[in-house]
């Protein structure tokens, strides 16, 4: 697993005590040593990780996509298919939306907090729509 090793290593120190707060419950124990690995190379304590994740990676910015759980901007798109109805019966469709890699929230498949994240999910901020890939190449040709 050198992409997680090199994941961590590229974490800033806010990021890296924020991913431990949320998600070190989610690793087995292989992983967890690499996270701990990480801070001790840092040299952090168990305080300052405290205080760092207090600090947080907050930033109330409408204009930009930011987790509204933890405000890092390191955001993944994760892909659903579903089936949509529409005028000609049903389509299925992919669905785009952004989930977290510090803190693994996904806004989009998650109940709003605050009236600011409540209208970037309501305006689809979080989450964007296409068909999927043999419909559009099916049509193409038709
Ligand atoms: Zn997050």
């Amino acid at each position: 697993m050198k992409d997680f090793e090199s994941f961590l290593t590229n974490l800033t120190d806010e990021e890296l005590a924020t991913f431990i707060a949320y998600r070190i419950e989610d690793f087995l124990e292989g992983s967890r040593k690499k996270i701990i690995a990480e801070v001790s190379k840092r040299s952090l304590s168990h305080l300052e990780l405290k205080q760092l994740y207090e600090k947080g990676l907050r930033i109330d910015d409408i204009s930009n996509l930011n987790c509204p759980q933890c405000g890092s901007d390191k955001l993944f798109v994760e892909t659903d298919y579903e089936l949509r109805q529409n005028g000609r019966g049903n389509s299925e469709i992919a669905v785009e939306s952004n989930r977290c890699r510090i803190c693994g929230f996904n806004p989009a498949k998650s109940n709003q907090k605050g009236l600011i994240n409540k209208i970037k999910q309501a305006l689809g901020l979080y989450e964007k729509t296409r068909l999927k890939r043999p419909e559009i190449d099916g049509r193409m040709f038709t």
